[in-house]
């Protein structure tokens, strides 16, 4: 633990081994700057008040932390509380994190946001926030997923944005993150790269999770009120680490407090069935520290190195990489991990709905599925806060597929 310390607070942008700056020459004196601006924006008290006016007025926050009562009661274990952030503008938490990064290209003086997107939950925060703030807005999205999620790109395009369809490689997420690495460099004078979630390369991830932070600063203040006492477990679900180092952050000195981190097991532990970057001990195969855009940290990946195809029945969690601070997190046993699968997400998803009225996304019922999990290590008096990280109106079609 006090290693973790350490790295926290005395060597930027590194997480133990993990995280750093892999990118072109190109690059680094954009990050560079980057850093320096959000180093500004962080003791800027205008800057600070027009975040916290934005989060209050524009995306609802502070968001409820509900007791979950019909769900505590029909699980039989530990009381449930649910972090709201499904009730956020747009559906989800990723706009926390837009609107600080918005707010930075402005203070930058940059009149354009280029973002990447999979399912299109962070294009459609991206596009949001741009049009909020006069910016801009060029949105990269794999051909595949534009397919997939063709609401999303209609939302895009109605906010203003302009969506670019990127045919190379496999058509999804990352080939759409090389687009928008690609254009940011060409245009970084007038561009910034607003990146959706705790990845990429150093001020990124650092400055991402503290855009997230807000979620578990709310709620430690939310729990004390209504518990008179700190949670033992956190949940949440897990694709680049937003939402759950968002929560888990301002718990870190709290060894009491156990953290739990839900991957995507997909359908199975084979080679492309799964986005389990930390399940090697459940058996889910192919993955090993290495670099991807930017930042040094688990990988799914094949012997030579080339990335592997992943799967998920959620796509926020479809990623072959892990945000660095949790690869971290993870090495030092901080925070535990472990993936479930697609038909276990839904089971939850269903328990849910049937027992509080509320549609989950189904990257958040992932990790509701991992707390039915656990539940025979968990007590009575034990006290649980499950980020639910985002609303499910984005995966209807799934739903009324398959439940
Ligand atoms: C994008 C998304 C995620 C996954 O991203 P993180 O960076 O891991 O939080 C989880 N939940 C929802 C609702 C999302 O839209």
């Amino acid at each position: 633990m006090s290693s973790i310390l350490k790295s926290l607070s005395y060597s930027p942008g590194r997480f133990g081994p993990y995280g750093g700056r892999y990118v072109p020459e190109t690059l680094m004196v954009p990050l560079f700057e980057l850093e320096r601006g959000y180093e500004l924006a962080k003791s800027d008290p205008s800057f600070q008040a027009r975040l916290a006016d934005l989060l209050k007025n524009f995306a609802g926050r502070p968001t409820p932390l509900q007791f979950a009562e019909r769900l505590t009661n029909k699980l039989g274990g530990p009381r449930i509380y649910l972090k709201r952030e499904d009730l956020l503008h747009t559906g989800a938490h990723k706009i926390n994190n837009a609107i600080g990064q918005g707010l930075l290209a402005v203070k930058m003086g940059k009149p354009r946001i280029v973002a990447e997107t999979g399912a299109g939950q962070h294009g459609v925060a991206s596009a949001t926030v741009a049009a909020q703030l006069g910016l801009e807005c060029t949105v990269y999205m794999g051909t595949d997923d534009m397919a997939r999620q063709s609401p999303n790109v209609s939302r895009m395009r109605i906010l203003g944005a302009k969506v670019v369809g990127v045919d190379s490689g496999s058509r999804t997420l990352k080939d759409a993150i090389n687009e928008a690495m690609r254009d940011w460099v060409t245009n970084v004078r007038s561009t910034h790269y607003l990146l959706g979630s705790v990845l990429g390369a150093h001020p990124y991830p650092t400055m991402v999770r503290d855009f997230q932070s807000v979620i578990g600063r709310e709620a430690r203040e939310q729990i004390l009120a209504s518990e008179k006492r700190l949670p033992t477990h956190l949940f949440a679900c897990v694709g680049g680490g937003s939402n759950a180092i968002g929560l888990f952050y301002h718990f870190l000195r709290d060894r009491e407090v156990k953290m739990i981190g839900i991957e995507a097991g997909g359908r199975g532990t084979g080679s492309g069935e799964h986005a389990a970057r930390l399940g090697a001990a459940q058996g889910f195969t192919g993955a090993r520290p290495g670099v991807l855009h930017g930042t040094y940290t688990y990988v799914l990946q094949n012997e030579d190195g080339q990335i592997s195809a992943t799967h998920s029945i959620s796509a926020g969690l479809d990623y072959p990489a892990i945000g660095p601070e949790h690869a971290w997190l993870a090495d030092e046993k901080r925070a535990e991990y472990f993936a479930m699968s697609d038909n276990a997400a839904l089971d939850a998803a269903r328990l849910l709905c049937r027992s509080e009225g509320i549609i989950p996304a189904l990257e958040s019922a992932h990790a509701l599925a991992g707390l039915i999990e656990r539940l025979p290590s968990l007590h009575k008096n034990d006290l649980v806060i499950l980020n639910l990280s985002g609303r499910g109106d984005k995966d209807m079609d799934t739903y009324s597929r398959l439940l």
